[in-house]
Formats: C-alpha cells, sequence, structure tokens
C-alpha cells in the first residue's frame, strides 16, 4: 500500500520542539551550511532525478531559521524560509513524508510553491538522522505533477538517506582534505590548538598564515569547477613544498587556507608567507589544455600578549588578509608589526 497524504499528514508542523537547540548544535557539529558543492551530494540527488524521474531534487539542512540545500537541482536558490518549507513536516514528524498531490492537501494547496510558477504537486520527503536520533535535514523528491510513490520507492529514497549521512559522517570524522590533502578545518582547529599549548609552555611564539586566492570565482567562471579544483589542489601543493614538515596547513574552506608555523615570530613569518605568495603567483598551474596563473592574498598573526588563543590568532589573520584584499591582492599584511611600527613613528 503506498502512503497517502492524508495518512501521513502533520499534526504539527512547528518542528521546533524542547531539544531544538541540541539538534542545532547536532547540526553545527557537522560542520556543512554554506560549504561549496560536493560531488558525493550531488551525486545523490542526481540518482534521485533519474531513478524516480523528478525534475526537483535536494539534501536540505534545517537550521534554526533557514533551509539550506547542499545539493540541489531543479531549485534556483538553496536558501528558503524555514517556516514555509515542506521539508518542516519531516522535522516536525521525523518520520517520512510523501504527499500525492499538494494542491488537494488542506495545509498546503495555498502555498505558493503550489500555487505559483514554481507549480509543485507532489513531495516526498525523507529525514536525515544522526545515530543520535536528530533529524538534520531531508532528502527529497518535488514533482510538477501528482504521482503516487510506493513502499518500495520510499525505502529507496530512504536508503538514499543513509547514503547521505554515511558521507556526512566520512566527512566529520575526516582529517585530511579530499580535494587538497591538507588538514580539514576540524583537523587543524584540534591540532593546532594542542601545538599553541606546547609552544607556550615553551614561551615560544607561533604565527599563522590564513591565505586567500584572489578572483578564484573567474577561475571558475571561465574555467569550469574541475579546473578549479586543480587550481586549489595545486597552491595548496605549493603552500606545502615552501614548510616545515612540522609546520599545519588546514583547509578553513572554499579556497582559503591557514598554516601555523610553530615557534616562529613575526619576522620569519612575514618572510616565508612572502616566499609561499611568491611561489604561487609564478606558478603556471596545468590543468590540461592550458595552464592557469593566480594570486593569492596573506593575513599574519602572532601570539603576543593579547593574541594567543587560535581563535584570537585566525581573527586577527583574516582582518589582514582582508587589508591585503583591499590594497589590491596579491599581498601579504601582518597588522600587528604595523601597529607596532606606528607606535614607533608616533613615539
Ligand atoms: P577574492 O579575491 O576577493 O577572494 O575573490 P574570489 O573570487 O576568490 O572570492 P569569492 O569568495 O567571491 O569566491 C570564492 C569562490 O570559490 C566561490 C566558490 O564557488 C569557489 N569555491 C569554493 N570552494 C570550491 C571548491 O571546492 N572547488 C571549486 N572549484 N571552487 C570552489
Ligand atoms: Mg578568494
Ligand atoms: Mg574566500
Amino acid at each position: 500500500m503506498s502512503p497517502s497524504s492524508s495518512q501521513l499528514r502533520m499534526p504539527r508542523l512547528d518542528g521546533a520542539g524542547v531539544d531544538e537547540h541540541l539538534r542545532l548544535a547536532a547540526l553545527q557539529s557537522y560542520d556543512i551550511l554554506d560549504t561549496p558543492r560536493e560531488e558525493a551530494f550531488d551525486r545523490i540527488v542526481r540518482l534521485i532525478r533519474n531513478v524516480f524521474d523528478v525534475p526537483i531534487a535536494f539534501i536540505s539542512m534545517i537550521a534554526a531559521d533557514r533551509q539550506w540545500a547542499k545539493a540541489c537541482i531543479g531549485l534556483p536558490d538553496p536558501n528558503l524560509d524555514r517556516k514555509v518549507t515542506f521539508c518542516r513536516m519531516v522535522l516536525a514528524s521525523g518520520q517520512p513524508v510523501v504527499i500525492e498531490d499538494l494542491s488537494q492537501a488542506e495545509d498546503w494547496k495555498n502555498s505558493p510553491f503550489v500555487t505559483g510558477p514554481a507549480h509543485m504537486r507532489f513531495y516526498a520527503g525523507v529525514p536525515l538522522r544522526t545515530m543520535d536520533g536528530f533529524v538534520l535535514g531531508t532528502l527529497c523528491a518535488i514533482d510538477k505533477k501528482p504521482r503516487s510513490f510506493t513502499e518500495a520507492n520510499l525505502d529507496v529514497l530512504t536508503d538514499l538517506a543513509a547514503i547521505v549521512m554515511h558521507e556526512l559522517e566520512l566527512r566529520r570524522t575526516a582529517e585530511v582534505d579530499v580535494l587538497t590533502k591538507v588538514l580539514t578545518r576540524r583537523a587543524f582547529t584540534v591540532q593546532a590548538r594542542q601545538v599553541l599549548a606546547l609552544m607556550d609552555r615553551q614561551d615560544r611564539f607561533s604565527s599563522v598564515i590564513m591565505l586567500d586566492i584572489d578572483r578564484f570565482k573567474a577561475v571558475n567562471d571561465t574555467h569550469g569547477h574541475a579546473t578549479g579544483d586543480l587550481v586549489l589542489s595545486e597552491v595548496a601543493r605549493i603552500c606545502q613544498t615552501q614548510l616545515r614538515s612540522t609546520d599545519l596547513v588546514g583547509r578553513l574552506g572554499g579556497e582559503e587556507f591557514v598554516v601555523l608555523l610553530p615557534g616562529t615570530g613575526a619576522k620569519d613569518a612575514v618572510r616565508i608567507a612572502e616566499k609561499i605568495r611568491k611561489a604561487i603567483a609564478a606558478a603556471a598551474i596545468d590543468v590540461g589544455s592550458t595552464s592557469l596563473a593566480v594570486t593569492s592574498s596573506f593575513g599574519i598573526a602572532t601570539v603576543d600578549a593579547k593574541t594567543s588563543e587560535l581563535n584570537a590568532l585566525l581573527g586577527l589573520a583574516d582582518a589582514g588578509l582582508y587589508m591585503a584584499k583591499s590594497r589590491g591582492r596579491d599581498r601579504v599584511v601582518a597588522l600587528q608589526a604595523e601597529m607596532q611600527a606606528e607606535r614607533q613613528t608616533e613615539g
């Protein structure tokens, strides 16, 4: 028997139970919101489209006030107001939801997604549930015409949801970023804190270099995402050739990397950042048919009396990086050194 809309109509749609803050903390721990597209997740929505022959499929993450899609087909914007989405039924019930004809469903027939140009008629969504039982979001299929959905169909969607959760778990426990082979942000954070504590006990200064590839969006736009990926892994490789084996390199996200130089003061950190900057700018990155040149901008922070905690260092390095961008890119900015120089000229 196929689950009908009346059977699965949900009693309450607020979705915010008493454990909502715990659920949001669980979602946070996956560090997934607003991350770039990833093939492993794109593949799953393509599978849904092909298997069920639907025009719309997505993997949603339900945050405090919005629903965000990690992967989607047939939707223009990955962000939606959480209050208006079908997926909140799945969150509220913790169960799969199938509505064979939204235009006949009391709760949905007046939804702009149904009455408007999107013309949605069919919805099937299953929860993405953690091992602790928290629903992070949904995996769903939407059609523009009413249709039926068998138990077997629902089983397939549920199996795909399990694959999504498996990917999310792998991602969470991964120490090394698959694309660039440097530490993931999470692994970098854990290891950098340990190293900073160790250096601190020995009264040695350490520095952080943050770098971001310049105008990287244009690389993707002009040459495609796959070429962008090649450039990213090459930049990460070049960075590592300029560093010692005790330095930590991590990918903070997108095209932004971070380096921890244990026991390295501000002057040497600037020198090393300049070395990396020149090496990246000088490289002709082989991307198959042609080769590309990119530059990057750098911010530097060094442990001092005011700045010793990792987040404080990252914040300061990020401010330097921002300054490097606004001064024209392809440069290194160490704000502490600049402030010190200012004090000296004043004094
Ligand atoms: P800026 O000089 O100010 O840094 O400009 P930008 O274009 O580099 O900065 P912006 O943040 O606008 O663009 C970053 C781009 O990086 C957008 C995003 O699509 C792309 N990106 C992020 N992660 C990946 C990835 O894993 N692979 C590829 N190919 N592109 C990615
Ligand atoms: Mg950039
Ligand atoms: Mg960036």
